[in-house]
């Protein structure tokens, strides 16, 4: 691994100059033939280098720590949930779900609010406090005025990050106010299968010049993730991630998991429990756990949405 030769083995090397040399690689047929999908974000082993031509070949994939699918990155541990301030303004239950969305990732996550310039000291105070009594501590930034834009490289330094968020919030405009234009570690997939590469300018000049060598064509690739090495050190995928989350992982049992405010609740009550071990806190006999909170509302009805997709599955 030279320093990152082929996906992600350059992570917590910060910055431009301490990539050593990015390198083609294509993937070993053993590989492929256990189906050991390489994704953008893997740590892998490198053999054949060829330094002159600066080739080099994917031998194996070390183990995941994480894996997401939308957009499928490896060792993402970093989520950015961004919402905006105004056009749209945040909505209460929207966020609800891309905050038990995030949660139920168990990726550690930051949540940030953007065009803060387009809002008053009163909305922004408003939200502070009211994210606050959900147990959140938001970040506003504006990429329009700059404004919070370095906490937010402070807080993506030396990680590999992953922004979700409403379309129109602004998660492209952040990308592109983050990114280190000079280099990246990219992925693109031809024939279902990915393949990571360490790229800048030269890389992408050599590959396009492969695919037109190969194929006859120009660019043809059908998706295109790529880790932007960020200026403080760390990645960003430059593709936003799911922006209408699923729920998919949350179960009617892990949801209350995924409140934070339930969670302080049972913990202030401990060595105390709610009588039944699979209370839903719905007012059954015993419960420890109030309704009285303001996303008790959402709890429900996320609750009651879960409840009908498990009966259909
Ligand atoms: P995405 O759908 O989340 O990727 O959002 P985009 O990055 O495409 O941004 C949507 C719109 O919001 C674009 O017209 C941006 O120029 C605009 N925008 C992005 N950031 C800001 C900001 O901080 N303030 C304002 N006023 N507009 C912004
Ligand atoms: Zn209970």
């Amino acid at each position: 691994d030279s320093g990152g030769g082929g996906g992600g083995g350059g992570r917590g090397a910060a910055g431009e100059g301490a990539i050593g040399m990015e390198l083609l690689c294509v993937v070993k047929v053993v590989l492929k033939k256990i189906k050991r999908r390489v994704l953008v974000g893997d740590k892998v082993l490198v053999g054949s280098i060829d330094w002159v031509d600066r080739r080099g070949m994917i031998e194996d994939v070390f183990q995941r720590k994480t894996e997401t699918a939308d957009p499928p990155v490896a060792n993402v541990d970093h989520l950015l949930v961004l919402f905006s301030m105004d056009q749209p303004k945040p909505e209460a239950l929207a966020l609800t779900r891309f905050l038990v969305e995030a949660e139920s990732t168990r990726i550690p996550f930051t949540l940030a609010f953007n065009k803060s310039e387009l809002a008053t000291e009163e909305m922004l105070f408003t939200w502070k406090s009211k994210l606050r009594s959900w147990g959140y501590e938001p970040i506003f930034c504006s990429v329009e005025s700059k404004h919070g834009i370095d906490t937010l490289q402070f807080n993506l330094r030396e990680q590999t990050s992953v922004i979700v968020g409403p379309s129109g919030v602004g998660k492209s405009s952040l990308i592109n106010a983050l990114r280190n234009n000079k280099h990246f570690v990219g992925v693109s997939e031809q024939d279902n299968w990915y393949y990571p590469i360490l790229g800048s300018k030269w890389f992408e000049e050599q590959r396009v010049a492969e695919v037109s060598t190969r194929s006859g064509k120009g660019k043809h690739t059908t998706r295109h993730v790529s880790l932007l090495p960020l200026m403080g050190g760390g990645y960003l995928a430059d593709t936003p991630g799911y922006n209408q989350p699923s729920l998919i992982k949350v179960t009617k049992q892990s949801l209350a998991q995924h409140f934070p405010e339930i969670r302080k609740m049972l913990k202030d009550m401990e060595p105390t429990k709610c009588s039944f071990s699979d209370c839903l806190h719905l007012g059954e006999p015993g419960c420890i756990v109030s309704g009285d909170w303001e996303r008790y509302a959402y709890y429900l009805q996320l609750l009651d949405e879960i409840k009908i997709r498990e009966q259909f599955q």
